[in-house]
């Protein structure tokens, strides 16, 4: 029987892998690859698509049109047992748990990101990883233009109009050399916003950017984007995010509403639980691409540590995770899997990188190939010509040259199909001070106090005094929202550091619905505090020039 090779994970290193080892072995294996997805993501081009340059499904291409003679099934992959050398993964409508067995596995499952370490990022960070990121980029880059246009606040303008990118790695430069090219063409059709209103700065942590790039080119990178008006802030961290704000690791506040986060790199939980040993975050594979005593178990891409020499030790001694590196690991592992198949010996990896590219938006790039540097203009057209020849699937490739053929000839396009802004359930912080929602706003959700207090101001009608209250953990506010939309009656500060729970109108209604206690509880409120019998799953109109009762103020 033919022995069957299991591929977890359709990014450069999966999907490279599985093709190659089609390649070399034909058919005397059996193929499979799993991914959460049907396509791949070609992940260097997501700047280029929250930028508009590109269009969303032009970065993607179908597996199955990329691996022919390859089985693919695209499910959520939970769990690895290595003894019985049996995945589980949840696929299909119902996300039935459906056990795939193997006799070679290779685990190509990429990184995930954690925000989880600096307060309020993982609420407020917008992150740079897959197709729905860079989607959502866009519309929420377009979104704050559209509000900064017509706010007649200059507060909420200066906010909307500041946006920051942290990490000065590759992603993350490419990523605010794309989102201010994108803003600087687009301003044209935003008459009542200025140039000099809009801020685009990068944030990072070590003293350059692009550490993986020569100094005298990441010096270029760095004079090329401040002459374009971007602010770089070298030994830079975050320290805390809010949905306002963002203060930095010098205690620099610097209203926002746009944190784009491309750092964070982490193992996904999947690969976590699986319980191999992990440096760095990443799994420890021999040279061979094998993990250490498992003669059937494989790992590459960026899941993997891979040293590229003996006693490796610094992280220049080990592979670093970028595509480049991951297809060069697929083509390795294809090779000695063959080998491993007709029991020879297997070969040790070891690659040196052919150079490094970049790109900085504006027609502008740094490159270093083969120990020439070039910047500029040609560079960037080196890296639209090197990543073209990537890309995988010539119809690919042709659609990608003509979505940047009719960007380099037409405006950008501003369209927001849809708006990816707001979760229907959401946690947000507040700093100490932060306004949550004024009187007259239009109300947008249920407001539950996790942690912190809020302060309530209101103004009776009958007396015209100032009624205040404070709103502890546990408490909310807001619920009046469950009786149809309207304007706030009061306005709600943050008194010290808060986080809150926000859950829209449609998400309550249908939690109060299914939830018997949680609408018991809402129906007596309800009735307690406006006299009115609502029922869960009735949708009930706001009374018209209904005033709610000042003793039960925190029910704004
Ligand atoms: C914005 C950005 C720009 C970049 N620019 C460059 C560049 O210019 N040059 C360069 O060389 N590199 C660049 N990189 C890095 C490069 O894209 C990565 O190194 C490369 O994608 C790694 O490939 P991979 O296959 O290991 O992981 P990935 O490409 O992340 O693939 C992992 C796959 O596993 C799937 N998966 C994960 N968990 C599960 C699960 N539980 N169930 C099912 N499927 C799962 C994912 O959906 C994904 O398809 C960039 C990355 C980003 C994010």
């Amino acid at each position: 029987m033919r022995p069957k090779i299991l591929v977890l994970g359709g990014g450069f290193a999966g999907l490279f892998a599985a093709k190659e080892m089609r390649r070399t072995l034909r058919d005397a294996a059996e193929i499979e690859i799993i991914n959460s997805e049907n396509y791949f993501v070609f992940q260097p081009l997501l700047p280029e698509v929250a930028a508009g340059s590109i269009a969303p499904t032009h970065a993607v291409s179908p597996l199955r049109y990329l691996l022919r003679g390859v089985a693919v099934r695209k499910a959520r992959i939970e769990s690895v047992d290595f003894d019985r050398k049996v995945v589980t993964v949840f696929q299909g409508v119902q996300r039935r748990p459906t056990k795939v067995s193997y006799d070679q596995l290779i685990i190509a499952l990429g990184q995930a990101t954690d925000l989880s370490r600096i307060p309020g990022m993982a609420e407020h960070g917008l992150t740079m990883k897959t197709l729905e990121d860079a989607r959502r980029l866009r519309a929420h880059v377009i979104e704050r233009l559209e509000h900064a246009e017509i706010t007649s606040s200059p507060e909420i303008k200066r906010g909307a109009l500041t946006f920051c990118v942290i990490g000065g790695g590759f992603s993350g430069i490419e990523t605010v050399g794309e989102i201010k090219e994108l803003i600087d063409r687009s301003l044209k059709f935003y008459r009542k916003i200025r140039p000099e209103e809009i801020r685009v700065l990068t944030l990072e942590f070590a003293d350059r950017i692009l550490g993986e790039m020569p100094a005298t080119l990441a010096e270029y990178a760095a004079a090329n984007l401040r002459t374009r008006g971007i602010e770089i802030r070298l030994k830079t961290g975050v320290a805390s995010a809010t949905g306002t704000q963002l203060v930095t690791s010098a205690g620099e506040v610097i209203d926002t509403r746009t944190i784009v986060a491309t750092i964070g790199s982490a193992p996904s939980r999947t690969v976590r639980e699986m319980e191999l040993p992990l440096q760095n975050g990443r799994i420890a594979v021999e040279r061979t691409l094998q993990v250490p005593g498992r003669n059937d178990v494989w790992a590459l891409g960026d899941c993997a540590l891979i040293p590229l020499k003996e006693k490796a030790r610094d992280p220049a001694d080990f592979a670093p995770p970028t595509a480049q590196f991951a297809v060069r690991e697929a083509r390795h592992l294809a090779r000695n899997m063959a080998a491993a198949l007709q029991s020879r010996p297997l070969a040790r990896f070891c690659y040196a990188s052919q150079g490094s590219l970049a790109s900085l938006g504006a027609h502008r790039g740094v490159a270093e190939v083969r120990g020439r540097r070039l910047s500029g203009f040609p560079a960037w057209l080196l890296w639209r010509a090197y990543y073209l020849m990537l890309l995988p699937g010539p119809s690919t490739r042709m659609r990608v040259l003509a979505n940047w053929l009719l960007d380099a000839l037409s405006a950008r396009n501003v369209v927001v199909l849809r708006s990816h802004d707001t979760q229907s359930v959401r946690h947000a912080l507040y700093r100490a001070g932060d306004r949550v929602f004024e009187a007259g706003s239009r109300a947008d959700g249920v407001y539950t106090v996790i942690e912190g207090e809020m302060e309530l101001r209101l103004s009776d009608e009958e007396t015209g005094k100032e009624i205040v209250r404070s709103i502890g953990p546990g408490e909310h506010f807001g619920e009046s929202l469950i009786l149809g939309d309207h304007l706030r009656l009061g306005t709600v500060r943050a008194v010290t550091d808060s986080r809150v729970l926000i859950t829209d109108r449609e998400a309550f209604l249908m939690l109060a619905d299914g939830y018997s206690f949680l609408g018991e509880y809402f129906r007596k409120r309800i009735r307690e505090v406006y006299d009115l019998d609502w029922t869960p799953g009735q949708t009930l109109k706001w009374p018209r020039g209904a005033r709610e009762p000042a003793e039960n103020a925190a029910q704004v």
